[in-house]
């Protein structure tokens, strides 16, 4: 089957898609929060939302597979693209548009479809989806449950739900150089990104006064997990921390991969005492990440640095960094899976 003829709007389409300037960011939970409800509710093996590119279908979020993105001529969304609100399929195998889709005869095995249109400025930029292996009958109170949580999934795409900091900076920036600013394992910002973050945000907390704090996150013994898994369930692991810090934090708070196995976190307007607990939140969740498809057994730990504005003898914002690196060694030094906070920052 021939990948479907663009929608004759395809122009206004990429320009609706284009002016919300959310294709090219770091994954976001809000979306992650959609797909999760949607993947229980259907009780499905896969659900996503994805954005439609003008060759490339994107993955904002995506439960049960890993993937960022798949050429849009291969994508099961190219169809949807032409309805007016969605498409269901109850079995790809047949329906002509699906029957000779890569999805369908090879993994997943997509025999099941539903997508529903997300739209902006009243074009079809977006889907979001349910897919079965196996086929399925969709009746109209299943429809009815899948239109109401599109029209959330609309709103939040449709929302921009970003740090100061962070609108700021995609402000300045065009497509190439957002994608040159987050990492391609993580989809987290990149060391690059999350320091002119920072930079940005120490001059709001300078401004406005408003407290700021940082937390320097390392991987505990991750040496260890490569030597004994391999690098790719290495890579694994880090996606998972990943996703778990993203789970953990506000929507205005920022996070980065430093680094290696090292992550950095700006908490915009935020005291030390609270970024103390986030921190506590982020240990029990990483500690709680399980990785059955590498080893049941296998855990990992972080150790945290926090250090914030309320610190004594702060004079820039290298200092917030270098303490909160200190805190993180010192964490090290204690033993590993455990935070620490410095309150004074130390001048040779
Ligand atoms: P510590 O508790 O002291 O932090 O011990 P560690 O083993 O985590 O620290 P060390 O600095 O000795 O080792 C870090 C390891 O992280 C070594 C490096 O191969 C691994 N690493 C860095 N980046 C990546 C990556 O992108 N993927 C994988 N799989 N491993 C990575
Ligand atoms: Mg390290
Ligand atoms: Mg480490």
């Amino acid at each position: 089957m021939p990948p479907a003829a663009h929608p004759q709007q395809e122009q206004l389409r990429l320009e609706a898609l284009q002016a919300l300037d959310i294709l090219y960011l770091p994954l976001e939970e809000r979306f992650d929060r959609i797909t999760r409800i949607l993947y229980r509710l259907f009780n499905v093996p896969i659900a996503y939302l994805s954005l439609m590119e003008a060759d490339t279908q994107w993955f904002k979020s995506i439960q049960g597979a890993d993937l960022l993105s798949t050429p849009r001529s291969d994508s099961l969304c190219q169809h949807t693209l032409l309805e007016d609100e969605m498409l269901i399929c109850p079995d790809t195998l047949q329906d002509p548009r699906f029957a000779d889709n890569p999805y369908v005869l090879g993994p997943p095995n997509a025999r099941f479809y539903a997508g529903f249109l997300l739209k902006s400025r009243g074009q079809n930029i977006g889907t979001l989806c349910i897919i079965d292996t196996q086929p399925r009958t969709f009746g109209p109170e299943e429809a009815e449950m899948l239109r109401d949580i599109g029209n959330w999934a609309q709103t939040e795409v449709n929302l921009t739900q970003l740090s100061d900091s962070q609108i700021e900076l995609i402000g300045e920036l065009d497509e190439a150089w957002q994608e040159a600013r987050i990492d391609s394992l993580t989809r987290l910002w990149n060391q690059g990104a999350i320091k002119q973050i920072l930079h940005r945000a120490y001059q709001r907390h300078l401004l406005n006064l408003t407290p700021l704090s940082v937390l320097m996150l390392d991987a505990d013994y991750f040496k260890r997990i490569n030597d004994r898994f391999g690098h790719a369930a290495g890579d694994q692991v880090l996606q998972g921390i990943a996703t778990a810090l993203r789970h953990c934090l506000r929507s205005d708070d920022t996070v980065g991969r430093y680094g290696g196995e090292e992550f950095m976190v700006v908490l915009d307007n935020c005291d030390t005492r609270r970024a103390t607990e986030l921190a506590e939140r982020v240990l029990q969740r990483v500690r709680s990440l399980r990785f059955p498809q590498i080893d049941p057994q296998l855990q990992v730990t972080l150790s945290i640095g926090i250090a914030g504005t309320e610190a004594r003898g702060l004079e820039s914002e290298a200092d917030l960094m270098d303490l909160a690196d200190q805190a993180l060694y010192l964490a090290k030094d204690q033993g590993r899976d455990r935070l620490c906070v410095l309150h004074e920052a130390q001048h040779d």
